[in-house]
């Protein structure tokens, strides 16, 4: 048999044991974070079904500015709030390599997106958030693409990496004051590379990090709709809750 040893060590992985990323403890799971630390991670309660915003109340249904102005998506869902210690693991996955913190947050996003998809309809497709290739260049990775890697072999839904590309670098939507400004800013940055794997599907779902303003939700939504896609959905690990 041929020497594989990245399938070794994925087998023994198992067997090894790890330390929890929040607590420090021994954990004998697939990933790096004790069953405890996982229950307090800051989850979010009822939210409006189609921004994903934490509901003010206990109305059930769009949220009131949904009922407005509605998104250019469908449906946006985090099943985390970006705070404590959600906000560590994604900085040090993103920025340091932390790894393992950003691998135990998929593998919950997965196992939360696949129950729900099992109970209701099911995306023919995944698709990453590109990054724009001087950024993927100094980061190594796409964070958004490992997501939903994760995703995608727990779902057994298949991912489609190169048919949306951002053509244009941006200055972080951190950085901009305001919704306008924010759309401003993205108005354009992003394209469909490749039309072909979009014709063949009907529902899409976008897979992120991190949602902060929708802005790059909506500006891809819309892409999507004029490339024919009749359903778009959002995933992501954590939603910023002001
Ligand atoms: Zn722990
Ligand atoms: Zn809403």
């Amino acid at each position: 048999m041929k020497f594989a040893p990245g399938r070794l060590l994925r087998r023994t992985r198992a067997w090894l044991p790890a330390l929890c990323l929040v607590c420090r403890r021994t954990v004998h799971r697939e990933y790096s974070l004790c069953r405890q630390c996982e229950a307090d991670l800051p989850w979010l309660g009822e939210a409006c079904p189609r921004c994903g915003e934490q509901a003010d109340g206990a109305a059930s249904g769009p949220c009131s500015r949904c009922k407005l102005e509605p998104p250019d998506f469908d449906s946006c869902f985090a099943p985390l709030a970006y705070r404590s210690p959600v906000d560590k693991l994604i900085l040090g996955y993103k920025f340091s390599g932390d790894f393992a913190g950003g691998y135990a947050l998929s593998r919950i996003l997965a196992r939360v997106m696949t129950r729900r998809w099992s109970e209701g309809r099911r995306p023919d497709l995944l698709l990453p958030v590109p990054l724009h290739a001087a950024r993927l260049r100094r980061r190594g990775f796409n964070q958004a693409l490992e997501i939903a890697r994760t995703i995608a072999a727990v779902s057994e839904i298949p991912l489609e990496a190169r048919a949306l590309r951002k053509s244009r670098a941006t200055p972080p939507q951190t950085e901009m004051s305001g919704a306008g400004q924010r759309s401003a800013n993205l108005r354009g940055a992003f394209e469909v590379a490749d039309a072909a794997p979009l014709r063949r599907v009907r529902h899409v779902a976008l897979v992120d990090d991190v949602v902060t303003t929708m802005s790059t939700a909506n500006e891809l939504s819309h892409l999507l709709r004029k490339a024919g896609i009749a359903e778009v959905e959002v995933c992501c690990l954590a939603r910023a809750v002001l």
